[in-house]
This record gives structure tokens, C-alpha cells and sequence, in this order.
């Protein structure tokens, strides 16, 4: 997510932040900001929208005195995005200053408990409590400080921190968000990626989880929480600028593909707390919810198939009716909605027109709109009554991945949230809900582990001209996304249906050695994915499987599997998916296709 600079020298600070905020901007920011020490303060300068408007500002950072600063460019995660919000933040007397990626997960209460001890905020970030909570526990050392505050965050955090008492040190600590330190010529650097310092510098220290490193203009100690010294090995970086903007993949997809166990995880782990699934998002009683007679849900392309993912769990574990809309036919179709209708949409950037216009029309029509959006503030999180944000951070890849993953373990927090509320989940089989969410991100990295044997797979397939997908249940409305995944971006024709339906017509269309992927993860309907399967070998199809660890049989019948752990069986679509997107990915990248600008698709579809 976004991006931290640091720079400290004997040069000007703020065109080389700037420089280096331009070199990030990849990442995808709403504003940008940069903080120096001119000698007598810190001083800011920030501004929300493009990182010109700071460019402008300060003439790209020249007429902003000192020679140590920190900048940032924001993603917003809590707080929409403004000139408030921007980071860097100070402390109460400008004695601080931060610049943070990431999401400290437990600030309201942190946040609280200065409030209530006279300190005053500025800004709704989760952010401004790590600046405020140096100030108010500063006891005259700035590393003894900055340990004791970080000891007391939970969530992911890359921190670039500045104190007026120590003008001569940046101190820099992360944990789950990434960040890398610079080493110069009586100068040194602070990043969150590679890109910003390239020009400067190709040797960096790589931090790890809880490291700490103190950035001086003639040298950078790393040291551990406990203040024992850390031996870093110097890490020379051989890339181009256009590979390190990709973390050293190919793509942008790949890189999101990636990413998900920490898209996954920090959509998670920030709503859960003691074991209980929070979404205060929703600004809706529990007796509203138990009022609610139907959930209509409304989306399209990707979005649309989490949707019908949702339908299956909601239904299961919530007995209440759910239909799903293609929000561009929802709004024409006359629908039967009212107050007693929950509507739920769900848009990557919340700017998608259809699903906007949908939304607004249930809205018209009485129901209360929960929207589930990828960017804080865009139109669709302003004008839904709640707003569930996916932490996937920004997405780049036209071909949504992270961002189908955060949504979809939004619905599976919803789904034991409401479940909890209506009374359809007992005790034992809530705690058994948190324990198996908790592990999907450790889940999902272990089948990315496995990526080279499914580019081996790929080879085999990847000059197919017809590729069929089949499922039942949850694992039909996953087929639908693989199916997606594949044609938007290796252009094969490829269609999703319903394992049980294939025989109802389509199957004319399968000839000999034509590709069926078979999703059979959903073990109460095994059984009869498995003949389904067999019905499409007999007319001579050749049968990928995909199925949990434990279905040994199914390589026995097709001889062609690729197997993922167990879970919890909602939530299989989370680990299912994993694989088909890296085959898609491969696939495309045989055949030498544009993979993160397929023709003709664009990433925000902003038209009707
Ligand atoms: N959570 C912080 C915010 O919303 C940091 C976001 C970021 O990583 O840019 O301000």
C-alpha cells in the first residue's frame, strides 16, 4: 500500500522526497505529503489529490528548507482522503512527526485513552494515535520511546518517525508492511520499495518484521526491540526501475496474486478482536438485521461472483433469501425491494457506474445499502449507508485478484457477524468460523508456494481454444470467476457452468481431448461432481481437477489435480480461486498476452 520516503545528508530533503513519492506513485495514493527540519521545527506540507499539487506547492520540495524529512504518499484506510488526513502527522507540539503504511488495528482504544488523558487529535487516521502516543510517553529518548509505542500496536505498520530533539536521526520500524532502508555516501535512505531510491543508491537494507533501523546521515544501525545490534547483510539490487516498480515480477498481477495473504489478512484481522467478528461498519441494530427479510446483492464482473458466492453461505447459515443482481440489469428490471430488503453492493474502486446507479436505486426504494469498497472515499463508500472498506490496497491489474479476496472474506465476516445476530450460529461452530478465517492467509501462501507446478499445467493447456468450468455450489459460483479470470486475460473462450446443467445442452459442445476444469472442493456434493466429471470424460473431455487434499480419489479419475488444503468448506472459494488465477496468469503469459491491460477492459468502469 502507498508509500514512505526518508532521506538524511547534507542535501535538501524535499526534492529527493518528492522525487521519490513520483517513483511510488504506482502504488496508487489520494495525497501526498512531506515533513523537514528546517533546524527551528518540523514542518508539513501536504495536500490531498495528485502528488502535482504538492510538486506545486513547494516548487518539487525546493522551497522547503532542511536536510532530514520523511514523505509519504496515502492510501486512505481510515479517514477519507484529505489535507487532515494526509500524512506526515505531528504530534500535539510538533515535537513528532510520522509517516506510516499500513493499519494499526487496535487505535480506537489506544486513541481513547489519550483523549481521556487531555490529548487532542487532528485527523480521523488510525495514524495520528502512533504520533500523539510518542508525545504523550516521550521520557527524553527517542529510540526508548519509539519501543515502547510500537510495543503497544497491533495491526501492520511501516513507520518513518522524526523527533525535533534528535534532528540528526530518522528512526524507521515495521511489521507487516514493508519497508527498506537506503545505504548512501554520507547519506541515507528510507523507503517502502525499491523504486524511490534507485537513482541514489543500489545497496539496502531489507527490515524485517519488528526491526528497528536508526537512519544518520554517516550510518544506519538496525537493532532489535531489546536494543541488540542486528547484522544486515547488504542486499544489491539488480533491477530495472520498471521490475522494481513490480517487486521484481513480471506483472502487476502477479504481484497482487501475490499479495493476498496480506489483502486477506488485513480485511480480517483488523474486525476481529477477542475472537469476536466486529463490524461496527455496519450502522445498522441488531434488531434491524434481525428485521431484514431478504439481502439483495448487486454487482458486476468479478464483484458479481462474489456475490454469488454469498448467496450460497448467507443462505446456509442464515436461512434468510438472498438474490443476486448484475447491477446493470437490476436497475432496469423493476425490482421488489423495500425497507425490509438489506442490499449489499460490492465495487473494487466504488466507482462503478452501474452498481452506483443500482444502489441508489434500492436506496430510493427503502433499503438500507451496505457497500463493500476497496477505495476510502470514492463515490459508491459516500453515498451507502455503511461502508465495509476490503484492505487489499490499491490494485493496479485490470484483472481483479486481492481485491476479489478481501471481498470475499467480507463476506465470510459477514456471514458470521449476521449469523451470530439472527441466532444461526452456535458457540462451538462460531469459535470453529474465527479459528478458520484466522488461518486462511497462511493457507492461501502455501498454495502461491505451489505456483511452478501450475505453470507446468499451463504448458499443457495454454493453446486450448475452448475451456469449460464446472461446480456445484459454491464451487459452481467459483467456476464462474476462474472462468472470468482466464478469458479477460489469454482471450480463450471459456464458459462456467453448473456441473449438474452441462448435460442440459452445452455438453454437444465437448469433443475429444476438450479442456473441463472441475472444481470438486465442496465435499457434500463430491460425490456427484465426481460423475459429472466422468460424464464429460466419457464423450471425451480432458478432465483438470481441483479438490481439497484429502479427495486422493480424484487423481485416481483424472490422473490431473491440483489440491489445496482443507477448510472450513464456506470457505473454500478463498483457496479454490488461488489456482485458477495462477493458471490464468500462465496461460496469458504463454501465449505472450498484455496481462495487466487486457484489450479492451479498463480497471474503474466509470460508464453506464
Ligand atoms: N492507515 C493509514 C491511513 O489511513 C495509512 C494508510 C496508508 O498506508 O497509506 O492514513
Amino acid at each position: 500500500m502507498c508509500g514512505i520516503v526518508g532521506y538524511i545528508g547534507y542535501e535538501q530533503a524535499a526534492p529527493f522526497l518528492i522525487d521519490g513519492l513520483e517513483k511510488l506513485q504506482y502504488r496508487g495514493y489520494d495525497s501526498a505529503g512531506v515533513c523537514t527540519n528546517d533546524g527551528e521545527k518540523l514542518i508539513v506540507e501536504k495536500e490531498q489529490g495528485k502528488l502535482e499539487e504538492l510538486q506545486d506547492m513547494t516548487d518539487n520540495g525546493n522551497n522547503v528548507k532542511g536536510t532530514v524529512g520523511i514523505g509519504h504518499t496515502r492510501w486512505a484506510t481510515h479517514g477519507r482522503p484529505s489535507k487532515e488526513n494526509a500524512h506526515p502527522h505531528l504530534s500535539q507540539s510538533g515535537k513528532f512527526a510520522v509517516v506510516h503504511n499500513g493499519i494499526i488495528e487496535n487505535y480506537m482504544p489506544l486513541k481513547q485513552h489519550l483523549l481521556e488523558n487531555g490529548m487532542t487529535f487532528s485527523s480521523q487516521t488510525d495514524t495520528e494515535v502512533v504520533v500523539q502516543l510518542l508525545e504523550y510517553y516521550y521520557d527524553g529518548s527517542f529510540i526508548d520511546t519509539v519501543i515502547k509505542v510500537v510495543s503497544m500496536l497491533k495491526g501492520s505498520y511501516a513507520l518513518g518517525i522524526m523527533c525535533m530533539d534528535d534532528p540528526d536521526e530518522i528512526i524507521a520500524v515495521r511489521k507487516g508492511s514493508p519497508l527498506i532502508v537506503g545505504i548512501g555516501e554520507k547519506e541515507n535512505y528510507l523507503a517502502s520499495d525499491v523504486p524511490a531510491i534507485l537513482d541514489k543508491t543500489r545497496n539496502i537494507y531489507r527490515l524485517d518484521n519488528d526491526e528497528i533501523a536508526v537512519i544518520r546521515r554517516d550510518g544506519v544501525s538496525v537493532i532489535d526491540r531489546n536494543k541488540n545490534n542486528i547484522e544486515k547483510s547488504v542486499e544489491i539490487i539488480e533491477w530495472d526501475i520498471d521490475a522494481a516498480q513490480k517487486g521484481g515480477y513480471e506483472h502487476f498481477m502477479m504481484k497482487e496474486i501475490m499479495e493476498q495473504p496480506k489483502a486477506v489478512r488485513d480485511t480480517v484481522f483488523s474486525r476481529i478482536k477477542d475472537d469476536r467478528v466486529i463490524l461496527d461498519e455496519i450502522k445498522l441494530t441488531p434488531e434491524q438485521i434481525r428485521d431484514f427479510q431478504k439481502i439483495n446483492i448487486i454487482a458486476c464482473g468479478s464483484a458479481y461472483h462474489v456475490g454469488v458466492v454469498a448467496k450460497y453461505i448467507f443462505e446456509k447459515i442464515l436461512r434468510k433469501p438472498v438474490e443476486v443482481d448484475i447491477a446493470s440489469e437490476f436497475k432496469y428490471r423493476d425490482p421488489i425491494i423495500d425497507e425490509k430488503t438489506l442490499t449489499i453492493v460490492i465495487s473494487q474502486s466504488g466507482e462503478t457506474a452501474d452498481t452506483k446507479e443500482a444502489m441508489e436505486e434500492a436506496q430510493k426504494l427503502g433499503s438500507h445499502a451496505i457497500a463493500i469498497v476497496n477505495v476510502v472515499g470514492s463515490t459508491i463508500a459516500s453515498e451507502a449507508d455503511s461502508v465495509i472498506y476490503t484492505l487489499a490496497g490499491p490494485e493496479i491489474a485490470v484483472a481483479t485478484t486481492k481485491a476479489y479476496s478481501a471481498q470475499l472474506a467480507v463476506i465470510y465476516l459477514m456471514a458470521v457477524y449476521f449469523g451470530d445476530i439472527l441466532g444461526k450460529i452456535n458457540q462451538e461452530d462460531y469459535k470453529y468460523y474465527i479459528s478458520e478465517l484466522k488461518s486462511l492467509p497462511e493457507k492461501i501462501k502455501s498454495i502461491l508456494e505451489t505456483s511452478e507446478s501450475i505453470k507446468d499445467i499451463a504448458q499443457k493447456y495454454y493453446e486450448c481454444k475452448d475451456i469449460f468450468f464446472i461446480g456445484r455450489n459454491i464451487d459452481y459460483a467459483l467456476s464462474l470467476e476462474g472462468s472470468l479470470k482466464l478469458k479477460e486475460i489469454s482471450y480463450i473462450h471459456s464458459e462456467a457452468y453448473a456441473a449438474g446443467e452441462l448435460k442440459h445442452g452445452t455438453i454437444s459442445l465437448i469433443e475429444d481431448g476438450t479442456l473441463v476444469i472441475a472444481l470438486a472442493t465442496y465435499g457434500r456434493l463430491y460425490e456427484k461432481v465426481i460423475s459429472n466429471i466422468k460424464e464429460v470424460q466419457t464423450r471425451g473431455a480432458s478432465v483438470l481437477a481441483i479438490g481439497c487434499e484429502d479427495q486422493t480419489e480424484l487423481n485416481k479419475i483424472t490422473g490431473n489435480t491440483i489440491f489445496i488444503p482443507k477448510a472450513c468448506d464456506i470457505m473454500l472459494p478463498s483457496l479454490a480461486v488461488v489456482p485458477m488465477q495462477l493458471l490464468a496468469y500462465y496461460v496469458a503469459s504463454f501465449k505472450g498476452c498484455d496481462i495487466d491491460k487486457p484489450r479492451n477492459l479498463a480497471k474503474s468502469v466509470t460508464v453506464e
